[in-house]
């Protein structure tokens, strides 16, 4: 049976990148930036005022003690004032330096004399409090290290600033999602006895469409050849498809029993973990397959760790893995199995350090276990028994990283 991370770089290996769109500023947050991008402008686009104050030439404090006001540039201005020898302008914040002035002194370091002239207190130096034309980016600067990153409030902020206005991005990737298990009934419907509400597929739809992946639902089917037959036939369009259940070892798993015949070319069926232990990948055509346990708690870890990096990488994402850290324990964990074991958890910052606390009771079975948790704790296969509070242990976070 093959560890999560070698079955995690199967998969690396054998998903590709969707194609791309261009899309107007306005459509882009939350989508993956495709291009190496160049600023259009210089930011500032022109030297002008931090402060509201006096623009003035600073070598001029060398021989005048008094500066006379010529007069006041406000925020957009285009008047074009020139300040000679002795002279200063009032100036506001963002204002457009006045030609001959190199320094601008803040309302709070100055005496008015009368309304014309002013003397500065207080110590300057030249070029204070004055912003340069393309401090921040030259034109032509290039955003290359944008290119694989979701795009943020503040990515859409620098690219427009720049005067990027539209730009190419990753296309959404299509994922269907296909329920199994003949006990299953959709939220909503009449319950029946012996059945189940039908939960992971809503789970996962929602994690899924929150970074950004148009998911299709493809609803329950029941646990038979002819049904898994049906669904997988029209399944070309997808980029990706999940299937959740019927991949254990049961009379009735039609993926794990069925999946070759249909099709699917699986490259393993097992993986040494805990929860999750019968997920399994492969390909239909070109097309990943990613078929999850049943159990809620086995397909959100499968989901997490498996799926997330794939689809990200799939989606252009320049760091696709999970992060992973150190946290520690805060309450002693008793490790029963061989395997490689993801414990739902609750990762927070205490006071000295970042720390972690497991679910209560850790069973595949149990949705309760996802409520209050945000990441998972991950213990390797060689780590057996008792592990005590204040151990640094592994974990990783839920939470997709931006920029
Ligand atoms: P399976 O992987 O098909 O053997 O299913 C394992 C367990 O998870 C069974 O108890 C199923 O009833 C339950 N299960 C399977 N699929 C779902 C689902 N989509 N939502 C909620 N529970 C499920
Ligand atoms: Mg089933």
């Amino acid at each position: 049976m093959i560890e999560p991370n070698e079955a995690l770089d199967i998969i690396m290996e054998n998903v590709g990148e969707v194609d791309c769109e261009r899309v107007y500023f306005t459509q882009s947050k939350g989508r993956v930036l495709a291009e190496d991008i160049k600023s259009n402008m210089n930011l500032p686009p022109f030297d002008n005022s931090a402060m509201d104050g006096y623009a003035f030439h600073f070598d001029d404090l060398k021989r005048y003690n008094r500066l006379s006001v010529k007069g006041v540039i406000g925020a957009g201005s285009s008047d074009a004032l020139h300040v000679e020898e002795g002279e200063c302008a009032r100036i506001m914040t963002g204002a457009p330096m006045p030609k001959g002035a190199d320094t601008v002194v803040e309302f709070e370091k100055v005496n008015l004399i009368d309304n014309n002239t002013i003397e500065i207190i207080g110590d300057l130096h030249k070029g204070r409090n004055v912003r340069k034309t393309g401090e921040d980016i030259k034109k032509g600067e290039s955003l290359h290290y944008l290119k694989g990153e979701f795009i943020t409030p503040a990515i859409i902020a620098r690219l427009v600033s720049c005067g990027v206005y539209n730009y190419k991005v990753y296309r959404r990737p299509k994922v269907a999602i296909i329920s199994t298990g003949s006990e299953l009934i959709y939220p909503g419907s009449l319950i029946e006895d012996n059945k189940i509400v039908e939960s992971n597929g809503e789970y996962i739809t929602l994690t899924l469409q929150d970074v950004g992946v148009e998911v299709l639902y493809k609803g329950i089917i029941e646990d038979s050849f002819e049904a898994l037959k049906s669904i997988i036939e029209g399944l070309q369009l997808y980029d990706s498809i999940i299937t959740i259940g019927g991949i254990s070892k049961g009379d009735y798993d039609i993926v794990r029993l069925y999946g070759k015949q249909l099709g699917i070319k699986w490259f393993f069926n097992e993986v040494f973990q805990k929860p999750g232990k019968p997920f399994s990948f492969g390909l239909i055509g070109d097309k990943p397959v990613f078929s999850f346990p049943g159990n809620p708690l086995s397909s959100a870890f499968c989901q997490f760790f498996y799926f997330l990096p794939a689809i990200k990488k799939m989606m252009g994402v320049k760091r696709p893995y999970n992060n992973k850290f150190k946290a520690y324990l805060e309450k002693d964990i008793y490790k029963k199995s061989k395997r490689n074991m993801f414990l739902n958890a609750n990762i927070y910052m205490g006071d000295n350090g970042i720390k972690v606390i497991a679910a209560e009771r850790e069973n595949s079975n149990l949705i309760s276990q996802l409520l209050f948790s945000n990441g998972y704790i991950y213990m390797s296969s060689k780590v057996m028994g008792s592990i005590g509070k204040g151990t640094l242990v592994d974990v990783y976070s839920k939470y997709i990283n931006y920029l």
